[in-house]
């Protein structure tokens, strides 16, 4: 047999590491099931590592179990919450991948005192009945968006299915060929239409659908018609789609509603913030739409949630579906949603007190201006013939939301003339410093970046 192979086969139980383990006085304290999953994780460490030929082959049993030891001891020391923060030097401000919208202030401080206390989540203070949990943020989000009722869920895609499934459960949702969307993460409409168990009826081209599609499509079987937001993606050219007003036309002369996924959905006017326009909720609920879903975590800057908004009866449905109660939100979200919502109602300064639109809203000239000192930080950091220069970026909104407009931005741009922009990009990233590969270059776009200290950090090439 191999000589590695049967090194590996040689590596002594899990118990007889355990208990080497235990005897270390450093590990005295930390429970026992801690200590086996640390001592797991070490053996399969170097079985890696001697199957790799990284590691030595050790002859001596005594001495793999000391070496499985001192594995577990220096794991232990570095053993960190799976969790951490990280730098956003993407210049996506929406990062699905890094936990998208930051929140207010606000909504930190509800979160804290959900968090600490109990709370009258469900519970009517004044009769000391049972209360409704939407009752929390509900008319905030009819005030701000015009609708009549309104219910949340944990996140937009939860409340697409609960919304179909309420509505259309068994029967036809007609829906543009040009709209069957996949949004990166597994969000594929046609699969989530499926399993809401609504029938999906396509119509249209990819390219074009016209009114008369829709409305030919219409049946005794047909319980909705759908609009999504086309979200990460754009159809240019030769193009058409029905506007949303047409479809309720269309609905409306056949006794059908019209429900919107807008995505993103934004509150407010963005280009008040020099930020490029969205639809706003409240534009498409005037429009007719009986229900718009949109995020909590993208535009609206605040907790991961599905809110659905909209008309009165079909709400109701959706909130006595069952299924409601398996998406419903927790205390914590819904103390992040209201703290973010009241931001929109009150007059305070938006631009300044949500970090999305602040971020967002940042122009070139005010990122510009905090470049020499990160570009000095940086560099500062970097030993030998790193090259660290300013020059300007195109930074993103993320998350689905204007796809194609860039929001112009400034970064550093770290370069060597002999590592790759993907070695450079891994040793940033082994300081929790996450940037964009341009070009073949890397770069740390300031855009999501306030404070330049935060590239204060030792950074260590491999
Ligand atoms: C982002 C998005 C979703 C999914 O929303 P989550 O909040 O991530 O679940 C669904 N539909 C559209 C159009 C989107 O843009």
């Amino acid at each position: 047999m191999d000589a590695r192979a049967e090194a590996v086969r040689a590596l002594p139980p899990i118990d007889e590491c355990l208990r080497a383990a235990q005897a270390n006085p450093a590990l005295a304290g930390f429970s026992r099931i801690y200590l086996k999953l640390m001592v797991q994780r070490a053996q399969a460490e170097l079985r890696a590592a001697i199957l790799s030929g990284r590691d030595a082959i050790r002859r001596d049993r005594a001495a793999m179990i000391a070496a499985v030891a001192r594995a577990v001891a220096r794991a232990v020391a570095a053993d960190e919450p799976r969790l951490r923060p990280v730098v956003n030097a993407t210049g996506v401000v929406l990062h699905t991948n890094l936990g998208r919208a930051i929140l207010a202030e606000s909504a930190i401080e509800a979160v804290e005192m959900a968090a600490r206390s109990a709370v009258n989540l469900e519970y009517d203070l004044e009769t000391g009945a049972r209360g409704d949990r939407d009752t929390i943020v509900e008319d905030e989000i009819c005030a701000l968006t015009g609708a009549e009722a309104a219910t949340v869920v944990n996140n937009n895609a939860a409340a697409v299915v609960l919304a179909l499934n309420s509505l259309a459960e068994g029967r036809e949702v007609i829906v543009s060929r040009g709209e069957m969307i996949e949004i990166g993460g597994s969000f594929r409409l046609p699969d989530v239409m499926a399993k809401s168990g609504a029938i999906i009826r396509e119509v249209g081209t990819t390219n074009r659908t016209h009114p008369g599609d829709y409305a030919d499509a219409i049946g005794p079987e047909t319980a909705l018609l759908l609009k999504v937001h086309p979200s990460n993606y754009r159809v240019v050219g030769f193009t058409s789609e029905v506007a949303l007003e047409e479809l309720v036309e269309i609905g409306r002369a056949r006794g059908i509603d019209v429900m919107e996924d807008l995505g993103s959905g934004a509150i407010v006017d963005l280009t008040e913030f020099g930020i490029p326009r969205e639809p706003l909720v409240r534009e498409r609920i005037a429009a007719g739409a009986a229900i718009v879903t949109f995020s909590g975590d993208k535009l609206l800057g605040g907790p991961q949630a599905g809110v659905i908004a909209g008309q009165r009866g079909p709400i109701e449905r959706i909130k006595r579906n069952p299924l409601k109660r398996a998406l419903r939100c927790d205390k914590l979200t819904l103390a992040a949603l209201a703290a973010t919502l009241r931001l929109y109602l009150r007059s305070g300064d938006l631009g300044e007190e949500l970090p999305t639109i602040r971020l967002l809203g940042r122009r070139a000239s005010e990122i510009g201006a905090i470049a020499p000192r990160a570009r000095e930080i940086v560099a500062e950091r970097l030993a030998g013939e790193y090259v660290v220069e300013i020059v300007d970026a195109a930074s993103q909104v993320g998350s689905g939301a204007m796809p194609v407009e860039e929001l112009k931005s400034v970064a550093l741009r770290v370069s060597h003339p002999e590592k790759s922009a993907n070695a450079i990009a891994a040793m940033f990233r082994r300081a929790r410093i996450i940037g964009r590969v341009v070009d073949d270059s890397f770069h740390l776009d300031l855009r999501t970046v306030e404070d330049p200290a935060v590239f204060a950090v030792k950074l260590e090439a491999d």
